[in-house]
């Protein structure tokens, strides 16, 4: 009777526990963040709001600390833009025009000395309208590759390393990004405000994109020379999967945030197809067996960097850059939050007309030849007059100060 008694008293436990721990699937977790009723997730929308609502309950659920501005959430404002050469910009003054987005923050604290952010933008593109390739009016835009799986695979590998025998040589701290499909505004925003030490961040690695691995296993990797030992640990670990490397720091997602503070980055990324950014990026479409091979890749990735001191940051040629119907560029990534006169550079690439002149991460361009530059519309617009070969007198304004340079395209 009592051994009885004992034993179902153990399974009682036994059960309890194992409802706290089941874990959630990836599968799950795309379904749930593409389906319908979140309506497209647009940044700033109330449906981005209860998609922000679950992913934070998903955090708390997996035991992550809230390591948000408020809980698990750090809010910031924007002015969206509806002009389609111009980015949206962040401003600090909250009108009727502006707008809210937040992340999603949370912190697996193992007592280490650094840390490694594991990012994936949450929000995507509503019911279309600017970036939308779908032209036969207003459609809910899923975003289930886009990035519902970079964010469900960010939750995975949450849930994974704090198994027992995961690395634990450093803290990991994961951020859900909002406002990425408006201009990279949620990791921007969390680099220009961090909620922790970020010269304590040995690596970034950001997943956007993630749930159509193809029959070849190509799997793209992006950053791979941001630090000098990337390149080894990205193919040691490859196994089935044939890597596809790109150097570069910047690209079109949220590890450009991060590269252009000098940490470390990859970006994951299993490529495009046919149903980007168009309302038939659904959940039925992503390759969820890939995705698991693409998360245990960068788990072993993890593993195999968690013996190593911070890494070193190396700068790269940002060949990705790109700057459409312009026969010339000047080789620098605008600030898009940047809401003054002029337009703000956040970056310089190496070996392009403006590191060539001299030109500084910080220096503000307000004119270029004849033309005066307000915003980024009026310096795409200048840009458009020049050709190649050309050298141009450029203004820009370091530390409140006009100085006058040449630049040759
Ligand atoms: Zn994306």
């Amino acid at each position: 009777m009592r051994t009885i008694l004992v034993l179902f008293l153990a399974m009682l436990v036994f059960s309890c526990k194992e409802t706290k721990v089941k874990s959630v699937t990836m599968k799950e977790d795309v379904a749930v963040l593409a389906n319908d009723s979140l309506k497209g997730r647009k940044t700033g929308s109330e449906d981005e709001k209860k998609a922000a609502e679950y992913i934070a309950k998903r955090f708390k659920d997996l035991g992550l600390q809230p390591k948000g501005t408020d809980g698990y959430f750090q809010k910031f404002t924007f002015k969206a833009s509806n002009n389609p050469h111009q980015e949206a910009e962040f401003t600090s003054e909250a009108t009727d025009s502006t707008q809210t987005g937040e992340n999603v923050i949370g912190y697996l604290d193992n007592n280490a000395e650094n840390t490694v952010v594991i990012g994936a933008h949450y929000d995507h593109m509503g019911m279309g309208g600017e970036g939308s390739l779908y032209r036969e009016g207003e459609a809910i835009h899923n975003g289930a590759d886009d990035n519902a799986s970079g964010v469900a695979m960010m939750l995975h590998l949450a849930d994974s390393l704090q198994k027992k025998d995961s690395p634990k040589k450093n803290n990991y701290l994961f951020i859900a990004f909002s406002g990425e499909e408006e201009g990279l505004l949620g990791s921007n925003y969390f680099v220009k405000n961090p909620t922790i030490d970020t010269k304590k961040v040995t690596y970034m690695l950001n997943m956007d994109m993630v749930g159509r691995l193809n029959s070849e296993n190509t799997l793209a990797v992006y950053g791979v020379g941001t630090s000098p030992i990337f390149k080894q640990v990205v193919n040691a670990n490859a196994g089935d999967l044939n890597i596809a490397e790109n150097e570069s720091g910047v690209g079109p997602s949220d590890h450009t945030s991060f590269y252009l503070a000098d940490i470390p980055v990859l970006h994951f990324f299993t490529g495009q197809h046919e149903d980007y950014h168009k309302p038939s990026d659904d959940t039925e479409k992503v390759n969820f067996e890939g995705m698991e091979t693409v998360s245990n890749y960068i788990f072993s990735i993890i593993k195999d960097l968690d013996s190593q001191p911070k890494l070193a940051f190396k700068k790269t040629k940002n060949e990705s850059e790109v700057v459409p119907d312009f026969k010339v560029t000047l080789g620098v990534v605008p600030d898009y939050l940047f809401s003054g006169k002029g337009m703000r550079i956040d970056g310089i690439s190496e070996d392009r007309p403006a590191q060539k002149a001299g030109l500084q991460k910080g220096d503000i361009v307000i004119k270029m030849g004849d033309y005066e530059v307000t915003d980024m519309m009026s310096y795409m617009k200048s840009l458009s007059k020049f050709e190649k070969g050309q050298t141009v007198n450029v203004t820009i304004e370091r530390n409140g100060e006009p100085i006058m340079v040449e630049v040759t395209f």
